[in-house]
Order: structure tokens, then sequence, then C-alpha cells
């Protein structure tokens, strides 16, 4: 029975959180346990408060059912709670009257109280307060929780979490952050709810807007399938503030690929909020000084991230490899990075093999689809940029042509990248911008040098000051490069090979200015082209070579380098072979005192490769 004049006692049903809970009323409640200054007691799963023993009206044991009168919700989230005794009163069930906010609606909210749902992303102790960043499917928002100066608060709550936080909208040095009364991880039916919306929706949203290449090409339509998967792959990690690495080839190609992605990650980052140099920590780009993805790279890269992820509370990164990482060179430093279960995507153009697909979750290169070397990692990594962000494409529209005159692509989409840029930049523009990086990347030696290179890239609208730098380091170039021909050419040794190729020997070692620019892979590429141009109309080929390398070069000579690589390195026992490189521009090494009999027997296989007529 049912009366008018009964009183009324309220359920907190299942979902409902603080903000449900209202100072005066009276609820249903469970006895949680006990403490000796009064015993807690739970209104649902989720929210309990305490009774002082001076407000406890009986005697109780866990799990007893109990009516409180809520008398006070502090501001630090706790509930102070007085047992009620009633006989007759009428139950009503609270349901859930949702503030649940989408981060991105966050900046109409200031100072209001709201509640967001994500996962914790990030957890960084200050000295002060306890930041999580959270993650939703619209944004990333930091979260300030303080117990106390450098004190971790909820402590309870791990990255990954799914976590309800409550709290006030604030801004703080012109930047939204909530300040956190609680912070709740979700668990159950109520953690996969959230977690079930939040994937749907990021998978939606990470999902690349549907564009064609910036040039009609068969093997970029191709490939298009792949640069989406590879899209869709970095944009999740910036929805989820999953920190990247991006490591490239230390060339003009490899670094306009990188340069390409940074614009498209970092104004991505910006754009889907978080902290102000969150575009800095959640995103590192760093030449390879080998031109593959050596153990170096791999252990200085997981040494920091780790670091990162102890100290700051960071995720593992997603690591993009651009201009390298196909080739069976790039398989140790894959084996290192599987223990830690770090996911590799690579973008790259030599000559790929199939060993190390197990690796990567995703990997983009033109040979998988009937193209060659000639679309280089430039184009595809613009390609690749504009899918992540379509926006940053008139800022990138000239890095493919760069690119490909940087590595000499003889493509058919050579032409159609310089076409597209003719009204701004030149065909030799585009080669003097890919001297000056080459040059400038000879003295940043392991640095990425990012705001120099969006200048001599001419990505910052300043075109006064970039062509001043790039004009000074052509010149610088320029010089070194005569230099270094002055001194080599008089000692190159020619030499005639059955099958009428043209081979010419330059021992840089001694007959070359060493530890400066030009390095002695470019100095063999200039050897090169000053005898292709005197040889007009004849087959090629350049060997550079020091104590225990050499560096090759060929124009009209099919050869297959990372082949003949392998062949020696297995008909050579104790000549400690390695290397590759693309199909007719690589690198082998060998140890020291093998050196002559590995020159000979690679002539040999020269002299064996078709020539071209
Ligand atoms: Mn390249």
């Amino acid at each position: 029975m049912i009366h008018d004049d009964d009183i009324l006692v309220y359920r907190l049903s299942a979902g409902c959180d603080l903000s449900d809970v209202e100072e005066g009323k009276v609820y249903t409640g469970k006895v949680q346990g006990f403490a000796t200054f009064g015993m807690f007691v739970q209104l649902n799963e989720r929210i309990k408060g305490l009774v002082h023993k001076s407000n406890m009206k009986a005697e109780h044991k866990e799990k007893d059912n109990v009516l409180v009168r809520v008398r006070q919700i502090r501001p630090n989230g706790n509930i102070d709670l007085e047992e009620q005794v009633i006989q007759v009163y009428q139950v009503q069930v609270v349901e859930r009257t949702s503030n649940t906010v989408r981060i991105a609606d966050l900046s109409s909210k200031v100072g209001r109280s709201i509640a967001i749902e994500g996962e914790v992303s990030q957890i960084k102790q200050t000295s002060g307060p306890t930041i999580f960043t959270v993650v939703d499917e619209s944004g990333t928002q930091n979260v300030a929780a303080f117990v106390e100066a450098g004190v971790r608060a909820f402590p309870e709550v791990e990255l990954g979490n799914i976590v309800r936080v409550i709290g006030e909208v604030m801004m703080r040095n012109n930047q939204l952050q909530i300040e956190a009364d609680i912070i709740t991880a979700l668990s159950g039916d109520e953690e996969t709810k959230v977690r079930t919306r939040i994937e749907i929706a990021l998978d939606a949203r990470a999902e690349p807007e549907n564009i064609l290449p910036l040039v009609k090409s068969d093997v970029l339509d191709s490939l298009r399938p792949e640069m989406q998967k590879v899209a869709k792959i970095i944009r999740r990690a910036v929805f989820t503030a999953q920190p990247i690495i991006l490591r490239h080839h230390a060339d003009a190609d490899g670094i306009c690929s990188a340069v390409a992605i940074e614009q498209a990650v970092v104004s991505l980052i910006k754009e889907s909020g978080g902290d102000y140099d969150a575009d800095y920590f959640l995103f590192k780009r760093a030449p390879s000084k080998a031109p593959f993805y050596e153990i170096e790279d791999i252990t200085r890269d997981l040494d920091f991230s780790l670091k990162d992820h102890a100290r700051y509370g960071q995720k593992m990164p997603l690591v993009i490899l651009t201009d390298n990482g196909s080739t069976e060179e790039d398989e140790a430093s894959y084996k290192i990075a599987s223990v830690y279960d770090l996911p590799f995507i690579v973008i790259d153009h030599h000559h790929p093999d199939a060993t190390i697909d197990k690796y990567l979750v995703a990997h983009v290169n033109p040979y998988h689809v009937g193209g060659d070397f000639g679309i280089t990692a430039g184009m595809l990594g613009t390609e690749v940029a504009r899918l992540i962000n379509p926006k940053v494409e008139p800022i990138i529209r000239h890095l493919p042509a760069i690119a490909a005159v940087g590595d000499r692509s003889e493509a058919p989409e050579r032409a159609l990248y310089l076409a597209l840029i003719s009204d701004q930049y030149s065909e030799q523009a585009c080669k003097d911008i890919a001297l000056a990086l080459d040059y400038e990347q000879f003295w940043l030696r392991f640095n990425d040098g990012r705001e120099i290179v969006k200048d001599i890239l001419n990505l910052l609208g300043m075109p006064e000051r970039h062509a001043k730098l790039v004009k000074l380091l052509v010149e610088g170039a320029n010089t070194m490069i005569e230099d270094q021909m002055s001194a080599c050419m008089p000692h190159v040794v020619p030499r005639v090979l059955s099958n009428d190729a043209h081979l010419f020997l330059i021992d840089v070692e001694i007959h070359a200015h060493k530890f400066t620019f030009p390095p002695p892979g470019k100095t063999s590429g200039e050897v090169h082209d000053r005898l292709c141009r005197q040889n007009v109309g004849k087959p090629v080929v350049t060997i550079g070579f020091g104590p225990d390398f050499a560096v090759l070069r060929s124009r009209g000579v099919l050869m297959n380098i990372p082949r003949m690589v392998r062949e020696l390195h297995n008909e050579i026992p104790g000549g400690g072979i390695s290397g590759g490189g693309h199909l007719v521009v690589g690198s082998i090494k060998f140890v020291e005192g093998m050196r002559s009999i590995v020159l000979e027997a690679l002539i040999k296989k020269i002299s064996e490769a078709p020539v071209q007529t």
C-alpha cells in the first residue's frame, strides 16, 4: 500500500554517478564495510559514502540494507551520510541523468560541472596535480586531479582504463582543462559499452577521405588501398594520443617523404586537442644514418619510448619508416622491436624482401603493384599525408617533385609532379632544394632540423628567407662537390667489360676528402654523373670503394644489386659480405682483407648482367 504521505526514498540505478546524487535526499544503501569512525555505505556499485558513528542508528553487519540521508557532498567527491530509520516509505528509482559531454563540445562548457567518458591515454605526475589525458571518440582532453602536491591522484586508475571523469571545465593558459572531482575506472558492462561506443566512433573518424592522387598514375592508383590503410592507422594513433616516431632515410627523398607526413600528423594533433606542445612530445622525426633502420636506431627509439612510458605514462609508439624499411637489412631491428610489440608502418621504394612483412602492420611499396623505385618515397609520403589530413595539401604539393629529382626518378610520374608545380618551382629550383637538403642534412648529422628543413622546403610562407637559405646552401654544396671532383676525377680507373659495360673504379678512401661533404656515396654518385655525361649512349657502371665498402651506380646495365650481394655472401666465405639498396644503385660491405677478391667477384657479376642498347 502506497499512501500519498509516504516518505520518498530513492534508489540509484547502476548507471548513476555522483552528479545524480542530491544533498538532503534519502537513498537506499548497502553496508560495505566498517572503519573506527563509522561505516561505508554503497548507494550503487560505484558510489559510496560514509556514515559517521555519531550518525549511526543501529548495529550493522556487512551487506545489511540501510536507509541514508545525504548530509553533504564534499568538493573532493566524498559523501557524508546519516542513517535513517523509516517504517513506511515509497521507493523511486533514479535513472542516470546523463551529463556526459563529448570532449569536442567542452569549449562551450567552461565554468560548468560535467562528465566525460573515455580511455586514459597518458598519466603524467607533475610537482602539483596528476594530469590524466583522456581520449574519447571526438578528441583528447587533459584532466587535472589533485590530492597533494606531487602525489598521484586516483592511484587505482591506470593507463588504458576506460574512465568516467566528473569535474569542472576550466581555462588554464588559454587551454581547456578539466579539474576532476572524481575519476572512476569503469568495469564490466559499463566499460564494455563505453569502449565499444568509442571504438566504433574512432574507427569511423579514422577512416581517411577518399581522394585521388595528385597525378594520374596506375602505380599510385594500385597502391591506394594500402595507403588508405596506412593513413587510417596513423590517424587513429593521433586520435588516441599514441606517440609517433617517424624514421627516414637521410637524403632529399627521405626528408621530403617524412616532412610531408610530419605536416599532416602535426596539424592533426593540433586539431584534436591535448597539450599545447603535444605536437612535440607525441611526434618525433629522426633521420637514420645508415640507408636502413639499423640496430642503433631501434635501440635509441626503444630507449626513449620505454623511458617516456615509465616517466610520463605515455603509450608505446607507432613507428613509421619512410624511404627505408623494406629490406632484409632492417630485419634485425624489427626482431628487437617485436619483443615490445611495437607496430611498424613502412613507406618505401627499395626492392622489398617478403620476409619482413610479418613484422609490419602495413607496407606501401611500388614493387608490390608492378611499379619500381621511380615512384619515390617523397611521392608516396606526400600522397599518404594528403590522406592523413587533406588540409595540408597546398603546402606539401611540391615535395614529390623535389623528391623525384633528388632520387633521379625516371618514372613518368616525375614529369607529372613537376608539371603540377611548374608555376612556382622550375625543375632547376627543385634540384637546388634537393641539393640544399642533402647538404644541410650532412651538417645536421643525427638531428632532424625540424624548423630549418621547413625553411629549405619553403613551408613557412617566408619565400625570401627560403630563397636566401637555399642559394647559400647550394653554393656551399657545389663548392665542396667541385673540390671533391677535382681531387678524385683524375684517379678514376676505366675498364671495359665483356658485356661492353664501361666500368669506372674510384678509391674514395685515398683519392677523396674524408669526413666531409660530399660523403663517399654522394661522391661516387657525382663521379658517376660526370662519367655518364662523358660516355653518352654507353652502358656505365661506377664503383666507388673504400677499405671495407663499395658504392655502386649504373646506367644501362640491368643489375640486381641486392641479389648480387646475397650471392656474393654465399659464394665468398670469410668475405663478411652484406649490403643492398636499389636494383641499380646500392652498396656492399665486406672485410678489409678480402677487398680485392670481393671486388673482382662483383665485377665478374656486373660483366654478366645484360646491358640496354
Ligand atoms: Mn629514396
